[in-house]
């Protein structure tokens, strides 16, 4: 999976994998020693991770975790940019993003599922004019990058057209020719007639606009255009290394962003304003807007845009619910590398759970949209007991032989219980307890106790610094007695302890999901 994360990731030679700077190791050497610990390591020990550092092997019981990750965790008023920037500089710490880090990204599908429920969702917004349909509809975003690129796979799955504008020519070059876009243009004015084409045709559609979103959203806005959906993903939370400030090249921006930084920020923060108050526009002309989780507003208000929440956040106004019943971005990884090992877990999975039929829709839509990047892997959302229930059956094929290799299972760190973000994953909780840390940690602890193989602990980076604490987790069904009763308690105690989470902040269907499902709630009277 180390090696598997580069492979899929961004920029492979500078070990960054996505969301701007999220990296896989601290430095070469790190990765190097890394690699060459894992190697050697034996079931009863386990592989110590500081911030992209391997700093130890220590004993501990064979069912330990066989690596334990922490990184860019910094005492609250220490939690900010400028000191992370700095730590960042003297080679002390990296941003770890959510699943980089910890060496659990799959490339661009690790977000897709999300990004097309979400879709689906606001599309059934009561705020817009959509009534749930998206056939020809007009979505409008930006950022081709690594999360970003599932924005037009996502968008062809609901049958809408999309215009995602990038900034970076060489990303659309390879976007085009990766087919993950099927058209791409240098021109608002050609941008919107390929938009109307598309519109006339039967099929979803994804047009690349190669330009600047803080131009080009205020343009739209001034020629009178309204999309149906608006969103964005430029990687907004870095002001300094993630958003091109508008009438800079990206060859310029480079140069700069090191040179002056502290110019470079402001211009950023301007033009995400610039890019923010077109969408409040669009938004006031009846369009559904959202944020998709990548700090635009946060950015966009610290220059004084006094409404910049009034566009809401996509978990807290289309997820919440989903997380209320423990389903979140579950993944799994067929570490033969094999694509019959893939199928095979396409089919089991489809047929596990009749009950939901919208999971052998989505692995059915998946199978149909999604490239093979790097490893075979799917992510597909499932819920508590769901997931325990398809890695046992897993499980039991690789004990049999009728996988040629074990299986790995994940899930992105944005679950129920996985993160902490008052603008992400906790915004708006019903009781207020936004930026409450402890669930996240109370997640790796538990995952640690049942036998996880590798549990990680992040804290955000760049501009998501101080705003973020998150948990993640590896297992490998190795056809394993040990590893059946692990899996179990460990993918039971995420899903558990998430809806527990919800359920503590008020909502109702959490604590119908842990009554239902058996999950032993206290609750002092
Ligand atoms: P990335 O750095 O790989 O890509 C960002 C892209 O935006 C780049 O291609 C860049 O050229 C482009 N860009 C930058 N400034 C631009 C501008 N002004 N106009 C047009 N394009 C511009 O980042 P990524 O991995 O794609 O992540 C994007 C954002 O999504 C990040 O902030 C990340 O933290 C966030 N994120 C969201 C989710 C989710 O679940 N919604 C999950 C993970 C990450």
């Amino acid at each position: 999976m180390l090696e598997n994360v580069l492979e899929v990731g961004q920029q492979p030679e500078a070990l960054i994998v996505y969301a701007s700077l999220g990296k896989a190791a601290r430095d070469w050497p790190a990765y190097r020693a890394i690699h060459d610990a894992l190697q050697k390591l034996e079931e009863t020990e386990t592989l110590v991770i500081q911030s992209g550092k391997p700093v130890a092997i220590l004993p501990t019981p064979a069912t330990s975790p066989l690596v334990v990750i922490a990184t860019n965790n910094m005492v609250g008023r220490y939690a900010t940019p400028e000191v992370f920037y700095e730590r960042m500089a003297a080679g002390q710490t990296i941003w770890g993003g959510l699943t980089a880090g910890a060496w659990q990204y799959i490339g661009s599908q690790g977000v897709l599922q999300g990004i097309y429920e979400v879709f689906r969702a606001a599309a059934r917004d009561p705020a817009g004019r959509l009534h749930g349909e998206l056939r020809r509809r007009f979505i409008l975003t930006s950022g081709l990058g690594g999360m970003g690129s599932a924005q037009p796979v996502a968008i062809r799955m609901t049958g809408a057209v999309g215009l995602i504008v990038e900034v970076d020519r060489e990303r659309v070059r390879a976007r085009l020719a990766a087919g993950v876009v099927d058209e791409a243009v240098d021109t608002v004015e050609e941008a919107l007639r390929a938009v109307r084409r598309a519109q006339e045709g039967s099929r979803g559609w994804a047009v690349a606009l190669r330009g600047n979103a803080a131009e080009v959203y205020p343009e739209l806005v001034r020629r009178g255009v309204t999309p149906d959906l608006v969103t964005d993903l430029t990687a907004a939370h870095d002001a300094r290394y993630g958003y091109v400030p508008a009438g800079l090249e990206i060859s310029e921006w480079v140069e700069m962003r090191d040179r002056e930084p502290d110019r470079v920020i402001d211009r950023a923060r301007t033009s995400m304003a610039a890019q923010l108050r077109a969408m409040r526009a669009m938004q006031a002309a009846g369009a559904v807007v959202f944020e998709n989780g990548n700090n635009l507003r946060v950015q966009a208000q610290s220059t004084g845009v006094t409404d910049a929440f009034e566009i809401p956040g996509f978990v807290e106004r289309y997820i919440r619910p989903l997380f209320c019943r423990g389903i979140g971005p579950f993944r799994w990884v067929a570490l033969s590398g094999d694509r019959a090992d893939a199928d095979r877990l396409d089919a089991l999975a489809s047929s596990l759970f009749p009950e939901r039929p919208e999971v052998a829709s989505w692995l059915e839509l998946a199978r149909r949209h999604m490239p093979v990047e790097g490893l075979p892997a799917r992510s597909c959302w499932l819920g508590h007991g769901e997931r325990s229930r398809l890695a046992l059956a897993v499980n039991q094929l690789v004990a049999q032989g009728e996988l040629s290799a074990p299986v790995l299972f994940s899930r992105d760190h944005l679950d129920a219980a996985g993160m902490t973000h008052p603008f992400i994953g906790t915004e708006r909780m019903r009781d207020g307890s936004d930026a409450v840390a402890d669930w996240p940690l109370l997640d790796a602890m538990l995952l640690c106790s049942t036998g996880a193989d590798l549990v990680a602990v992040h804290a955000g980076g760049g501009g998501y610094s101080g705003l973020m604490q998150s948990a993640g987790v590896s297992l490998v069904a190795d056809g394993s007695p040990s590893a059946a009763q692990r899996l179990r308690a460990a993918l039971d105690a995420d899903t558990g302890l998430g809806v527990v989470r919800y359920a503590e902040a008020g909502y109702e269907l959490a604590a119908t999901t842990a009554a239902e499902t058996g999950i032993r709630r206290i609750i002092p009277q």
